[in-house]
């Protein structure tokens, strides 16, 4: 599946900090050390509805990893699915009356559209999970050689669908780290199917769902059918990043079960140690202090904002004025104040002399660094425009180089209002 046309990123002059994360499974902020190419995985979307705040503030986060990445010379293999095949896409296609096919494809490229906007730095490989069915295929028959997983007795309710034993790994749960308590309910909230008769336990994950009346199908040895969610993004990852790749990342609510599982199965399925270095997790965007949710109706899409005439510098600028890691809600002071950070930023940008950017640049580049601390990031850079636009004109090139960084690192254009 082709991803979307890249926005071109400056190089900025000067040295890079070493980039540290917090990894969800260790509970640490440590320095992701990649290779020459770093190697990172962003779970995607499930196409049925067009891109809200909470998935552009996941994307979002990802990105400025990526530019930190590239900033500290790394070249980087980002992958990233779309679960085309999904319980919510076909509840949204038979609602709408439309076929789950198309309705998951218009979503797609709308999300692709909409990253564009934003100016996020696209993956190299954009896979759909209807591309990787025989990749999923084979890792469930790896799972069932390896008797990690099993074929529920069709007798139950006559289908004979596969699953995987959640303790197969000798270390389950060392990735989100929650206690059974928390994982049955999470289990239960996010996707699984504690209650499905004729499963081991209720923990067991689906790997291979045998096709009921309606719904898509593939060839498998187990019978036409579909992959579960996990195995999806297991089988993508393993196959293009390898195991021990650096950073697995997505929004917090994939912590458990979906990266738990999606580890699991690989590492059962391999043997060959963990799956991801850092688990990274980006927190969830409420507005106006309310959880944002499709069955609230609160969701504020980036299409709607962006057709409001707000810039897409302002929608990064409003979500990074808070770190990623905490929850936090959109609002119209947060949107005002973007807008007036975006406005001072670019008249001091424009004076072309102003303040040492040496030193703004170099402040900016260690509070990303660590653990991307958006809003020390952001603080810098005010600190920065505040000076030149009280008359600071020490340094000559200053207007262009903050510009360049600010561009590079953060992703937001202080060029001419666009879009
Ligand atoms: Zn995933």
């Amino acid at each position: 599946m082709h991803s979307w046309p890249s926005p071109v990123v400056p190089a900025v002059p000067g040295e890079a900090a070493p980039l540290r994360l917090h990894d969800t499974a260790s509970g640490r902020t440590s320095e992701v050390a990649a290779d020459r190419v770093a190697r990172m995985y962003v779970c995607g979307i499930t196409p049925y509805d067009t891109t809200h705040l909470g998935h552009a503030a996941t994307y979002l986060t990802f990105d400025l990893v990526y530019r930190l990445l590239l900033d500290a010379g790394h070249e980087v293999h980002y992958v990233q699915n779309t679960t085309d095949v999904d319980d919510p896409l076909f509840e949204r296609a038979e609602r709408d009356g439309v076929d789950w096919k198309e309705l998951g494809d218009r979503e797609t490229d709308l999300f692709r559209e909409d990253m564009e906007t934003l100016r996020v730095l696209p993956p190299r490989d954009y896979v759909a999970a209807t591309e990787t069915i025989d990749e999923v295929v084979e890792m469930v028959g790896e799972l069932l050689e390896r008797g990690t997983a099993y074929v529920v007795d069709p007798a139950v309710d006559g289908y004979a669908d596969v699953y995987y034993r959640h303790r197969a790994t000798p270390d389950f749960g060392y990735e989100s780290n929650y206690t059974a308590a928390e994982m049955a309910e999470a289990f239960a909230e996010r996707g699984g199917d504690p209650d499905r008769a004729g499963k081991e336990h209720p923990l067991d994950a689906l790997l291979w769902r045998v096709q009921r009346p309606g719904e898509p199908s593939w060839p498998s040895p187990w019978g036409a059918g579909r992959p579960g969610w996990h195995i999806e993004c297991s089988a993508i990852a393993r196959n293009r990043l390898g195991m021990d790749f650096d950073i697995q990342g997505g929004g917090s609510d994939l912590a458990f079960p979906h990266h738990e599982f999606s580890a699991a199965h690989a590492e059962a399925a391999t043997g060959e140690g963990r799956f991801a270095r850092f688990y990274v997790h980006a927190a969830m965007i409420g507005l106006d202090g309310v959880k944002m949710s499709k069955s609230l109706g609160n969701l504020v899409r980036v299409r709607e904002l962006h057709a409001q005439g707000v810039e897409p510098s302002v929608i990064r600028l409003g979500l990074a004025a808070g770190h990623y890691r905490q929850d936090r809600s959109w609002s119209d002071a947060v949107l005002d104040e973007a807008r007036t950070r975006a406005g001072n930023w670019r008249r001091a940008v424009d004076r072309g002399a102003g303040a040492d950017a040496t030193a703004a640049v170099a402040d900016l580049r260690a509070r990303l660094a660590d653990d991307l601390d958006t809003p020390g990031a952001l603080a810098v850079v005010d600190s920065w425009a505040d000076a030149t636009l009280a008359g600071d004109e020490s340094d000559p090139g200053a207007g262009e180089a903050v510009a360049t960084a600010v561009d590079a690192l953060l992703g937001v254009w202080l060029g001419d209002e666009r879009g």
